[in-house]
């Protein structure tokens, strides 16, 4: 160690210390938001490795890759200090930081030859799920006897909560979908045909990730193999963890030792996934007697004020384990602003923003979090009226557009020549070749011996001939291409399509440059197909911080996003009932509380302001059968009266301006005499 070498462990407190010089039986950390879980997970990871534990042996489970590499940074800076090492030297890689999800598509991939799955197969995101849902759906003729049956989407939706919850499907329309009840045998049937079409076409969904490693590690040589592999395991966020996460945890440290996890079961937002609060809270039971918990008493992160409205909320909840927070700073109460309507609450929140960064709070310390991705759709436009920069996490997808669908589609399909999704999108983008021929290509190449083979011998009709040729060239040079040469060969074949199927192919052109460049940082083609489906970039902006990062621009983002993050100041939009909670949640008393858990995630976000707007109307998109409408809004109910008063500064700006108007003293002026002196 040299000279330079400081204790980076110093500003732990004793709780903290506690949890990081932890050592052998299973360890639950439970605490509240801003207490340091996150902080003193990373502290672990780097207290370990100095102790002389391999960076490669390391197993860190986070909500998302943005935590996992957020965590990686926090630990090596601590090591750094530790080790009085330059900021020049590299810091330690954890090769094994990822999302359950990721992790899993890795496992799988490494083991696939064991457990009978093609070691080249591809993910598939929702979206495309669905797709396959509905293309089996109507392969069986389910609900063409006109006979109602539920749509592709409900369908996933049943097939995703039995697999996750591992319950019958009977159980779970009983439960969850009462109005499909007298399908159960039909949707049984759809099911399996599903299984049997990813298996067909290579292809895994995003539940089989975790249900496949699940099964993986049933099977005791091949968990043997897998736990010997890492000493540790450290899991953040587990309030938000579901029951095959859970057992895949036992598998992997059967008497818990060298298994960490933190989390606070006040902020459990994901049952809607099937999340099971209860593994956090049997964790102590699971591994009795030896389990150790811990608690993270003091709040680093916001100021008294905003704790106690926040408290304030959660303390309303029907059921909580940990404690009220407190961290005793000072600070300004949280406000709760009226407004008229959303383009008011736009107007509002952009000039409060540039105010505060007049005032010397950057941009990027700020945020703008919203219950769902379209309800930012006003301030957007505000903001890039301004010429205010910004950065949108959650809500509508990057992925999702067409052209980034299609380039992503063309490398998925050189990659896994079975996968019928990929494949039918691409082979109608061949100029000429109609959705039939597609449909013709993908049985040969499906039941083909060799579909590569069965490709090149395919005949296109006469209109494709030349497009399909170039098709070939393009096909034989990307699966000769080295990573990320690919991505570019991919782009130099797509980029003529996209020219001819779009009109503003200049700006999509922009989103492909991007995908480029996010492509270069992955280490391969499957490693960049499987991390960008779990855990996409939202917006094309998401993943463009490397080089710029020294630009500034304000974080936008969804409630669920926002999870475990911090900003200086946030503001919450639309705090009326219908938005929070959400309209579609408000039949169900669970739903009901974890909106309640939403908005606790939302406020203690903020470290020094906190405001919270009150639109009185506005506009919801609801379901296409639905059509739009304007709601008038009333102050959530996780707010009543009480409450605001008490914990909250109220402030209505456009009626404060009225009453400046009408009620300012008018100057008395005596016209007469005015008139006189005139002459
Ligand atoms: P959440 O529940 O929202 O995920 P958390 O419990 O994971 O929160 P962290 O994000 O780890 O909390 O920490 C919150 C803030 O408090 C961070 O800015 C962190 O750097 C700071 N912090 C944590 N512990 C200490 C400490 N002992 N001294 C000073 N600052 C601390
Ligand atoms: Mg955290």
């Amino acid at each position: 160690m040299s000279a330079l070498a400081t204790d980076p462990f110093a500003t732990l407190n004793e709780e903290q210390r506690a949890a990081v010089e932890h050592r052998g039986e299973p360890l639950l950390v439970i605490a509240g938001a801003g207490t340091g879980k996150t902080m003193t997970l990373a502290a672990r990871v780097a207290r370990l490795v100095l102790d002389g534990a391999d960076p490669q042996r390391l197993l860190l489970l986070t909500f998302s890759r943005r935590a996992a590499q957020e965590m990686e940074r926090r630990a090596g800076r601590m090591l750094h200090t530790a080790l009085g090492l330059r900021a020049t030297q590299g810091a330690p890689v954890l090769p094994w930081a990822g999302t359950f999800h990721a992790v899993g598509a890795r496992l799988l991939r490494e083991y696939a030859a064991s457990l009978g799955l093609a070691p080249q197969f591809t993910l598939l995101d929702r979206g495309d799920a669905e797709d396959l849902m509905g293309w089996v759906r109507q392969e069986l003729e389910l609900g063409s006897s006109g006979q109602r049956f539920p749509l592709k989407g409900t369908c996933l939706a049943i097939y995703s909560r039995v697999v996750n919850v591992r319950e019958s499907v009977a159980t779970v329309v009983q439960t969850m979908f009462p109005w499909v009840r007298g399908a159960e045998a039909e949707l049984k049937r759809l099911f399996a045909a599903y299984v049997d079409a990813k298996q067909q076409q290579q292809v895994l969904d995003y539940d089989d990730l975790l249900l496949y490693w699940q099964q993986m590690m049933e099977e005791p040589a091949l968990a043997a193999a897998i736990a010997a592999r890492f000493d540790h395991v450290l899991v953040d966020e587990y309030q938000d963890t579901n029951l095959l996460q859970a057992a895949i945890l036992r598998a992997l440290k059967p008497d818990g030792r060298g298994l960490t996890v933190v989390g606070d079961d006040a902020q459990a937002i994901y049952s809607f996934r099937a999340a099971e609060v209860r593994n956090i809270l049997d964790f102590p039971a699971q591994f009795a007697p030896a389990a150790r918990v811990l608690a993270l008493t003091r709040n680093y992160r916001s100021t008294q004020p905003i704790l106690d409205a926040s408290n304030a909320v959660i303390a309303q909840a029907a059921e909580r384990f940990t404690k009220d927070l407190h961290s005793g700073r000072e600070g300004v109460r949280p406000r709760l602003v009226t407004v008229a309507d959303e383009l008011a609450q736009a107007r509002f929140v952009a000039d409060d923003v540039l105010l505060q960064r007049e005032a010397g709070l950057l941009l990027k310390q700020q945020a703008v979090l919203f219950r769902s991705g379209q309800h930012s759709a006003v301030l957007e436009l505000e903001l890039t009226r301004r010429g205010i920069p910004f950065v949108k996490y959650g809500g509508l997808k990057f992925l999702e557009a067409a052209h980034v669908k299609d380039l992503l589609s063309v490398l998925r399909w050189v990659q896994n020549p079975r996968g019928r999704l990929a494949g039918f999108r691409v082979a109608t983008l061949i100029p000429g070749l109609g959705p039939a021929s597609a449909r013709r290509l993908m049985e040969t190449m499906g039941s083909a011996e060799d579909p590569a083979a069965a490709m090149q011998a395919f005949k296109p009709p006469a209109s494709a001939a030349s497009g399909w040729r170039e098709w070939l060239t393009a096909h034989a040079a990307l699966a000769e291409a080295a990573w990320p040469e690919a991505m570019a060969q991919a782009r130099r074949w797509y980029e003529p399509q996209l020219e001819r199927l779009h009109e503003d192919a200049a700006i999509r052109r922009g989103d492909l440059a991007q995908l480029e460049r996010i492509a270069a940082t992955f280490s391969g083609r499957e490693r960049f197909l499987a991390e960008l489906t779990l855990d996409p970039p939202a917006a094309t902006s998401d993943e463009a911080e490397e080089p710029q990062r020294d630009e500034d621009y304000l974080i936008l983002s969804t409630m669920h996003s926002a999870k475990g993050q911090e900003w200086n100041s946030v503001h919450v939009l639309n705090a009326v009932d219908g938005c929070m909670p959400a309209d579609l949640a408000t039949g169900h008393a669970g739903e009901i509380e974890e909106e309640r858990r939403l908005l606790y995630v939302a406020m203690t976000r903020a470290k020094h302001q906190l405001t919270l707007l009150v639109p009185q109307k506005f506009h919801v998109t609801q379901q296409a059968k639905y059509g739009d409408r304007h709601l008038y809004g009333s102050l959530t109910r996780f707010i009543p009266e009480a409450l605001a008063q008490r914990h909250f500064e109220r402030v209505a700006p456009a009626a404060a301006h009225a009453a400046e108007r009408t009620s300012a003293p008018l100057p008395a002026i005596d016209l007469m005499a005015r008139v006189r002196r005139a002459f």
